[in-house]
């Protein structure tokens, strides 16, 4: 898991960071040993011989400094190595209090106290933080000696200086070090804690539960017990996918999938199964869609929903009664892009303010009563998930919060404006599939009943297999439309059986398509299925629509590689009927009917009726092309539409003419054949 890798990596850095940090700890203490070892003797010479010339050159060289005061504090000598060591020169130094000019406040008692010691005349060593010049704080060990007169009284002392500041800096790098390393190490038990926590929790109910379900007398009962498991394994499966989504965004591995969708039907939903949610609660959820914001834009729909979902559950976790609002706003349009502001808005417990600089970050959750006892509390990744999901659509994400008021996130997205109706184009649960027979590798008995149940009811065939090897065989055996590839399976796995069919002689077996299976999101596993030959990737668990799209992308392709029934637009083909085969067949005898023979009049409506009257055609014929995909004649009709306002010459007009008749009558066979083939297609069984 990235994030308990990402701490353990954090963990040994700053392992590593203190370690060196001991090391040169170490070679400051040994300086510090032979300086305490000089100190000594200079002590001691001090103390035999009262004779200045014979030790200052000594102490000179040992970088130590001296300076000297008289019983009262008062400076009455200071050297060159004193001098350097506090910034000031001996001139500065000479009358002045030592205590007053050099001792830090705070520090007062702690000096008294060592000195008093060479008052009465004996000597000490400590260690202590004085000022110098610039009224710095730096590190000292300071040694006191009395000073005797001739009589043996003590007239002073000398006080020996060494600057231990860089030791002093490296032992509080190293406690900080420490305190890095150990808040990492917190931090990483505390995230197992809460993982193991929250995976406890929904397991144990599930496993109780299924013990309950085995006994269970009453329908009723069964049906209770049944609720419960599945909700347990709804909160398992978001938390699980709540994990596995921040270590892929971690580890930059989560693409955008962008395409046209229509963002007030999202909104619309989302606003839909959240009111039903609230239902029994005393909350008003309300939805706010600005006139301005376009209808359909470019983006990634599936985390847009994502992001809302989790600001939206939040919301509702947090919120007891009052308003949880949506606003759609449209904040700005610029080169086709348009920006737009999304709030959540609630007016729950509210958010404290000295949270709000932390409240992104992953893990943080505030502790409090009502959060803990709310049973569908996370592990504090949604919010640090939704961020980073806004970041990657190019957005930014805000919050404003008042404790007991409520809660507001600001988003701002820019997506690119699309100018087509999609209407048409997406996959609805009631789309009908073709007839198709599937060739399925599973080595899991629950998917392949979860598959078998799907699959049953879209009325396809096909054939179960356990393990590549199998599929290999079945496959040489029999003809299929498409393989469903596990890609983990014992004996011969997903990526290695079609590395292998990719291989087979015979062509048709070789090209068959694949669509990998796998609960593996991430994006290495899905290359790796591209380097073996798989067509498609879909991860598990998918639901129904998502395997009933990829089964009609796989249709699409299959029908596509037929050369006569090609498209000169494919794209445009799909974005116009999706998977909708009826309404494609009806778009097609339209077509045939009613609009290739208008083709053919052209000319006969210009010459007879005039130039407004071929315009009105063209304007009238001229869609369609664009729909069963010829967009290029489109085109030429828009061209001559356009021409018409303007001075065309009559030859003009008629050389335009004979030329889109010409790309139609080349369409013409093309179209025909399409058309047969959705009719054949049709044929087939459908549900
Ligand atoms: P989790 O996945 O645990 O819900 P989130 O990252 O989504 O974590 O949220 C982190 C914390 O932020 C929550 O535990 C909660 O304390 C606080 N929080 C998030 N949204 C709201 C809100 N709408 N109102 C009050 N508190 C919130």
């Amino acid at each position: 898991m990235k994030s308990a890798t990402e701490l353990q990596q954090q963990l040994t850095q700053t392992i590593k960071a203190k370690r060196a940090i001991e090391k040169k700890l170490q070679q400051a203490t040994n300086v510090l040993q032979i300086a305490h070892k000089k100190i000594q003797t200079l002590n001691k010479l001090l103390q035999e011989q009262n004779s200045e010339s014979r030790y200052r050159s000594m102490m000179e060289n040992m970088e130590l400094g001296i300076m000297e005061v008289d019983n009262n504090e008062v400076i009455t000598k200071a050297y060159p190595m004193f001098c350097k060591m506090i910034g000031y020169t001996e001139k500065e130094l000479i009358g002045k209090n030592a205590k007053t000019l050099f001792v830090p406040e705070g520090l007062n008692t702690y000096y008294a106290e060592q000195t008093s010691n060479r008052v009465q005349g004996h000597t000490s060593t400590y260690e202590m933080q004085i000022l110098n010049k610039q009224g710095e704080k730096i590190w000292v060990i300071i040694s006191g000696v009395p000073i005797f007169d001739t009589a043996g009284k003590t007239i002073g002392s000398i006080g020996i200086h060494y600057d231990i500041t860089a030791r002093k800096k490296l032992e509080q790098d190293l406690a900080q070090a420490k305190e890095i390393a150990e808040q990492a190490q917190k931090a990483e038990q505390q995230f197992l804690a809460n993982m193991s926590h929250e995976i406890r929790t929904p397991l144990n109910s599930i496993v109780g539960m299924s013990s309950l379900l085995k006994s269970a007398n009453t329908e009723q009962e069964r049906i209770t017990y049944i609720e419960i498991i599945e909700k347990a394994a709804y909160i398992l499966q978001g938390l699980i996918t709540n994990i596995l989504d921040f270590s892929k965004i971690e580890a930059n591995k989560v693409e955008l999938i962008e395409k046209p969708f229509e963002i007030r039907k999202l909104l619309q939903n989302l606003k839909t199964t959240f009111a039903a949610r609230f239902q029994s609660r005393n909350i008003d959820c309300t939805l706010h869609i600005d006139e301005a914001l376009p209808e359909y834009v470019i983006g990634d729909e599936i985390k847009l929903t994502q992001i809302l979902f989790n600001l939206l559950g939040n919301a509702e976790k947090f919120t007891e009664k009052g308003s949880i609002q949506l606003h759609a706003t449209l904040q700005s349009i610029h080169k086709k892009i348009a920006t737009i502001q999304l709030i959540v808005q609630d007016t729950g417990i509210g958010i404290p303010a000295d949270k709000h600089a932390y409240i992104f970050e992953k893990f943080k959750q505030i502790p409090g009563e009502t959060n803990a006892k709310n049973a569908l509390r996370g592990v504090g990744l949604g919010l640090a998930i939704t961020k980073k999901l806004t970041q990657l659509m190019k957005g930014s994400i805000a919050m404003e919060s008042v404790v007991d008021k409520g809660t507001k996130f600001i988003i701002n997205i820019p997506f690119q404006i699309h100018t087509n109706n999609l209407t048409t184009q997406q996959t609805q649960n009631n789309t009908t599939l073709p007839q198709l027979k599937l060739l399925i590798a599973e080595d899991s008995e629950m998917n392949r009943t979860y598959l078998s149940i799907l699959l049953k009811k879209w009325d396809i065939n096909f054939v179960f297999t356990e393990n590549g090897k199998e599929a290999i065989d079945a496959l040489i055996k029999d003809e299929y439309d498409a393989i469903l590839m596990d890609v983990q399976m014992p004996i011969m796995d997903g990526f290695e059986a079609t590395e292998h069919i990719r291989s087979l002689p015979d062509k048709k077996h070789a090209s068959i398509p694949i669509i990998g299976l796998s609960a593996s999101a991430l994006s290495e596993y899905k290359k790796r299925g591209e380097q073996c030959g798989m067509n498609d990737y879909l991860t598990k668990p998918f639901t129904p629509l998502q395997l009933k799209e990829m089964l009609l992308n796989t249709v699409k392709k299959i029908t596509t590689n037929t050369p006569s029934t090609t498209f000169t637009d494919e794209d445009e083909f799909q974005q116009y009927f999706g998977g909708n085969y009826e309404y494609a067949a009806k778009t097609f005898e339209v077509f045939i009917q009613d609009i290739l023979p208008q083709i053919n009049t052209l000319q006969n409506v210009y010459d007879t009726t005039g130039i407004n009257a071929l315009q009105q055609l063209i304007h009238k014929i001229k869609p369609l092309f664009q729909m069963i995909g010829f967009k290029k004649i489109k085109d030429k009709l828009d061209a001559l539409e356009l021409n018409c306002n303007k001075t065309i010459t009559d030859k003009r007009v008629k050389t335009d003419i004979a030329k889109i008749v010409t790309e139609v009558t080349k369409a013409k066979p093309i179209i025909e054949n399409r058309y047969q083939y959705l009719l054949n297609t049709l044929k087939q069984p459908i549900k």
